[in-house]
Parts: C-alpha cells; sequence; structure tokens
C-alpha cells in the first residue's frame, strides 16, 4: 500500500474538499503548504465610546477581529499590548485551545474577573475569525451549525433608575413599533443603594406593560438593587405582569441570596454577565440555582469558553440566554453561538440602538433586522467586513483624540529603586 506521511495527506484532503468549492483560497493553500500558520501581532484599539477592538495578524495575510468589554478599554487595550502580545507572537492561530489556554494561565495573577478575561475574549473572538476565513466557513458552522437562520432579539433599553416611568414607556413602546416582539427595562442600579424606589421600579413596570401591550415579551433587570426580601416581593408582583426573564435582583456575588429568591418565585432568575469562566459558572450553578445563565462572550474569555459554559447549561438544563450590548463584533458574535447553543427560540439581548450605532460605518457588512430578528452572518468567520479604509485609516478616524491606537509594543523600562525602602515611598 502506497503510504503517504501525515502532512500529504492533510494536503490532499484539504485539496479535494476545497477543489470541490472551487480551488484553495490563499488563506487555506498557506495552511495546507506546511499547515500552520503564525502569528505575527496583536494590534489593540481604542475606539470612540470605549470600544476595545483587537486584530491578530497572521504571516499568511490574514486577519481576526476581536472585541473586549468596554468597561475596561483602555486597561484591556494595554493588557493585550504587554502580556499577551508577546506569549501569542509565533502561535498557530488554529490551535485556539491551546492559544487560549497558554494566554490564560500565564495571566491569571492578573485577576480572573474582568480584564483579564474581558482582553482574552478579544483575542479569542478574533482566533475563530481567523479559523473562519481559513476554512471560508461563518463561524456557527464551525461552532456545531446554526439551529435557525435568524434569531430573535429584545431591545435592552437602561437607565431605568434614573429616568421616569413614562419616559421608559415612551422608549419601550418605540421599539415595539420597530418590530422588537420583546423588551428588557434595566434599572442599572447596581449593588450599593439596594431598594432605592421600589414602588417607581412597579410603576414603571406597569407603564411599560401598557405601552407595549400583552403580546410583546417584558424582561425585568434590576442590576443588583434589591435585598433579597424586596427581590421575593416584586418577583412575585411582576408576575401578573407577565414578566418572563427577572435578571439581577440581588447583589452579583450572593449567591445565598439567589437561591432564596428561586426558591420563593415563579419568574425564571437570570444572571451570570459578571460571571467570567466556567468555574465562576458552575458556582453560579451550584450554588444560587439560577434559571437562565447570562455568559458575555466580550467578557466570558471569549467563545472558546462560552463553549464549555453552554455545556454546564446543558449539563444542567439551565437556560442560555447571554448578556451582549455590544453593536458590532459582539452583536455578530453573539449571532453565531446563540444560533447554534440557545435550545429554544428566547429572545437574545440587544442594545436599544445597537442598530444606530456609527460604529456600523467601519464595515461594509450590515446586520439584516426584520420582525424583530436578526439574521445570523453567513460570511466567512464572524461574517463582518472592514470597509476599504481598513485598516488604520478606519480605525483611527473612529478613534478619539485621548484614546488613539496604542502604538506597537515596546519594551517597558524597568524601575530600579536607589534601595528597598524606595519601593515604600
Ligand atoms: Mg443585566
Amino acid at each position: 500500500m502506497h503510504q503517504l506521511s501525515r502532512q500529504a495527506f492533510l494536503q490532499s484532503a484539504v485539496a479535494v474538499a476545497a477543489g470541490a468549492a472551487g480551488g484553495l483560497t490563499p488563506a487555506l493553500a498557506a495552511w495546507a503548504a506546511d499547515q500552520t500558520l503564525r502569528v505575527t501581532a496583536l494590534e489593540p484599539y481604542v475606539l470612540q465610546g470605549g470600544r476595545c477592538f483587537v486584530l491578530v495578524r497572521t504571516d499568511a495575510g490574514i486577519t481576526g477581529l476581536g472585541e473586549a468589554s468596554p468597561m475596561n478599554s483602555v486597561a484591556a487595550a494595554k493588557l493585550i499590548e504587554t502580556a499577551f502580545a508577546p506569549l501569542l507572537k509565533d502561535m498557530n492561530p488554529l490551535d485556539i485551545e491551546r492559544c487560549w489556554e497558554k494566554l490564560y494561565y500565564r495571566t491569571y495573577k492578573q485577576g480572573v474577573m474582568g480584564l483579564q478575561p474581558e482582553a482574552l475574549a478579544a483575542i479569542d473572538i478574533a482566533l475563530w475569525d481567523i479559523l473562519g476565513k481559513v476554512t471560508e466557513m461563518p463561524l456557527h458552522q464551525l461552532l456545531g451549525g446554526k439551529r435557525r437562520d435568524s434569531v430573535r432579539v429584545y431591545a435592552s433599553i437602561g437607565g431605568g433608575a434614573h429616568a421616569t416611568p413614562a419616559e421608559m414607556a415612551k422608549r419601550a413602546e418605540q421599539a415595539a413599533v420597530e418590530g422588537f416582539t420583546a423588551v428588557k427595562v434595566r434599572m442599572d442600579y447596581g449593588p450599593v443603594t439596594p431598594d432605592a424606589d421600589v414602588e417607581k421600579d412597579l410603576e414603571m413596570l406597569r407603564e411599560v406593560r401598557k405601552a407595549i401591550g400583552p403580546e410583546v415579551e417584558l424582561k425585568y433587570d434590576v442590576n443588583n438593587g434589591y435585598s433579597v426580601p424586596t427581590a421575593i416581593r416584586v418577583g412575585k408582583m411582576i408576575e401578573e405582569l407577565g414578566v418572563v426573564h427577572y435578571e439581577e435582583p440581588v447583589a452579583q456575588t450572593d449567591y445565598a441570596g439567589y437561591a432564596q429568591v428561586v426558591e420563593a418565585v415563579d419568574v425564571p432568575v437570570a444572571a451570570g454577565e459578571h460571571e467570567y469562566t466556567r468555574w465562576q459558572f458552575r458556582d453560579l450553578i451550584d450554588q444560587a440555582h439560577v434559571d437562565i445563565l447570562q455568559p458575555d462572550l466580550v467578557k466570558c474569555a471569549g467563545i472558546s469558553e462560552a463553549v464549555k459554559i453552554a455545556t454546564l447549561a446543558s449539563t444542567h438544563h439551565k437556560l442560555l440566554c447571554p448578556h451582549q450590548t455590544q453593536p458590532t463584533i459582539g452583536t455578530a458574535a453573539n449571532l453565531h453561538f446563540t444560533s447554534v447553543f440557545v435550545q429554544n427560540d428566547m429572545a437574545q439581548e440587544l442594545a436599544e440602538n445597537a442598530l444606530k450605532s456609527p460604529l456600523h460605518e467601519m464595515f461594509t457588512t450590515r446586520f439584516e433586522f426584520s420582525g424583530g430578528r436578526l439574521t445570523v452572518p453567513n460570511g466567512p468567520g464572524l461574517g463582518l467586513e472592514l470597509g476599504r479604509a481598513y485598516p488604520r485609516g478606519c480605525f483611527r478616524s473612529m478613534a478619539t483624540p485621548a484614546a488613539r491606537p496604542i502604538s506597537p509594543i515596546r519594551p517597558i523600562r524597568p524601575i530600579t529603586p536607589r534601595s528597598p525602602l524606595d519601593i515604600l515611598s
């Protein structure tokens, strides 16, 4: 029998597969030539509005695009530049799991909540984008295949703590007019002032329900704002308003309190936007007993970790409804992910004005919104194409003077104290 080397076999298999589709793409040909790509650079950018995007470049010329949570965008960009870039350089971007493990475990002392997983999320999303471009497959196919061509989305309407019931009702009504079949009222309280104005909250929900009518789904996000007794009382009262999703009613750290609320109310309780890894979601499931898990792909260390969290959700028969408030890359990543891993047609989060964001001007592709649904992109990877000004002009035109694109990696001069006591001065 004719013996083929493993490399020759893989090359021929790739050639056959690609040939059926009309020939090798340059990126696929580069991969097939020696089965490796190399990361040549990570370029983080802080954009208007505080968004942090990252470009991962390879020696084949193909690039991947990712996004980190905007909450720590400047710090995330610096972490990418100083800590992650040297670790990822020369690695094969298609070895996503190995890349993830190296980046995570070599930097976990930066803190495994917040900044570190958010910065890692941007890189991981970009690596999946590269894999999609190399194979010319959309991300949903690489993740296992979409269950639906479009995803039902809800308008996520924030600022309830500082708005009047009439103002929130008007915005919710506008969302319904635009075609949304579900809305969420977000209070944005935080855990600092619990139970600030419960009667106004209830009045707001009643006004919103009146404005959107009985057919539009209503979700309610307290953003950590209630004590446990209040969360239980409100949770029982909002059942008659048809609320289908009761999010973060108590402080995010109070797992025991969540468990009490879940036990006492019938409306499904949601949480998870402040959890970052599979291990934190394991604890949220085991100790808080919430019904709906909400990983955020630009926070929870990326698509790779979100897949593991989805497996946890499936293992424990929990509903999955990711947190998602970013208009472009975050939206695309979430559409792919939810079309594969969310088993039902539960409405997924979309910020109220996300489709009107000026960030869309960076891309030649547009999201298709119709009937309260967003079409899942079908282009390679994320399915987003940057405009002709790509890469630098486009990014620079969007960057504020105070937050220009971060310069390439340069060595940081070590601080040498004159004496040990200087450290303390
Ligand atoms: Mg929330």
